[in-house]
């Protein structure tokens, strides 16, 4: 039996930094394979029939929470939802809902317990991901965009941060990071910030999205699987699953209530509504 390699493991309810994270660990091992073949254990997995035999795998990127694989003709792209992991293998691995095979005898796995990962193969990436707003880390996403986005919007900052037509890449996590490091409210409405908090929830998005790439994403649940590296962040994580303890700004305890169906956990004396 040979050594079973993998990738690192992304970790549960993947957003911008894991999903980051995931491309940069499998970037390696994939540019420039050549795909022989593709299964779906499970077929709802294919939200498109998956035709990969010969196409070449250019590159990997990243849009929101899509991994891309730019193809030598079209695009693979990948959503791994609430559960899905990317592993490359000898064997499949059981829950394996997807699979790519790779020449040199590995596979290209959608490994997903709750099954609703999706992987698409199309002409142009955009037929996927062309609904997506602005990626948080680009440079065309400055604190003046930012406010011209807000400007129009009435609805409260935790559901329009996640929606992802209005912003791409965060979810819960980020989300609640992101509000109290800017000391906001999550129920305050888009439209009512000043240009000071605008410019401070800009700041921290994209430093605290930064920061969690840095330390390989955030783990929540452990997850299964041979060399899976549980993402660092977790330990840096102020308010995200941490209600009842002391918030590390003031000292306050954390409190957590249901904001659009979301827990969501904030510091009441750093957020004020
Ligand atoms: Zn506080």
């Amino acid at each position: 039996v040979g050594r079973i390699k993998t990738a690192p493991a992304c970790s549960h309810v993947p957003e911008l930094p894991e999903v980051e994270t995931c491309r940069r660990a499998l970037a390696p091992r994939l540019a420039g394979r050549t795909l022989t073949d593709a299964v779906t254990p499970w077929p709802r997995a294919a939200a498109t029939p998956l035709v990969v035999t010969g196409r070449c795998i250019v590159r990997l990127d990243r849009r929101g929470k899509f991994l891309l694989l730019r193809l030598d003709r079209g695009w693979l792209v990948i959503h791994l939802r609430m559960t899905g992991r990317l592993v490359v293998v000898r064997e499949l691995p059981p829950r394996t809902t997807a699979a790519f095979q790779l020449d040199g005898d590995e596979w290209f796995c959608l490994v997903d317990v709750r099954k609703f990962g999706r992987a698409w193969q199309v002409a142009r990436a955009s037929e996927v991901v062309g609904h997506l707003g602005p990626e948080p880390l680009s440079r065309h996403f400055t604190a003046a965009r930012f406010s011209a986005m807000l400007a129009p919007r009435r609805a409260r900052l935790k559901p329009l941060l996640l929606n992802q037509r209005f912003l791409a890449g965060l979810g819960n996590i980020y989300v609640d990071e992101s509000l109290h490091a800017a000391r906001i409210h999550p129920l305050r409405t888009a439209n009512t910030l000043s240009t000071g908090e605008v410019r401070r929830l800009h700041r921290y998005i994209r430093t605290i999205l930064r920061a969690a790439i840095t330390e390989g994403g955030t783990t929540i649940q452990n997850f299964a699987g041979p060399d899976g590296k549980p993402g660092r962040f977790r330990s840096r994580l102020q308010v995200f699953r941490r209600s009842g303890e002391a918030c590390g700004g003031c000292g306050t305890i954390i409190e957590r209530s249901v904001v659009a169906q979301r827990g969501t956990h904030f510091c009441p004396h750093c957020q004020r509504l």
